[in-house]
């Protein structure tokens, strides 16, 4: 494993192997608090693949931004502000 910096970021350089699994190195896994056994997302966006901590969304648009636990679901705002109009 190579570490890099490109384009004002920190990162490394690893291989993919046979079963196309990728070694996240236990430097980065120690900075974003992911553990053994920890449930990671992969998102696709502009720039390539986006690893990270799964931080659950949503539960009706997948939202992570300003989202609030209620009666065992995660809800955003807007959409807790699109259901409290339903009932009004
Ligand atoms: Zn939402």
């Amino acid at each position: 494993m190579k570490n890099i910096k490109k384009n004002g970021h920190m990162g490394h350089i690893g291989k993919v192997d046979k079963l196309g699994r990728v070694v996240i190195p236990s430097s980065m896994r120690k900075n974003y608090d992911i553990d053994n056994g920890e449930t990671i997302e992969m998102l696709s966006v502009d720039e390539g693949i986006l690893i990270r901590k799964y931080q659950p969304g949503c539960m009706f648009c997948g939202s992570i931004e300003d989202t609030a636990l209620f009666e065992g679901h995660m809800i955003c705002k807007s959409c807790a502000e699109k259901i409290s109009k339903i009932s009004e």
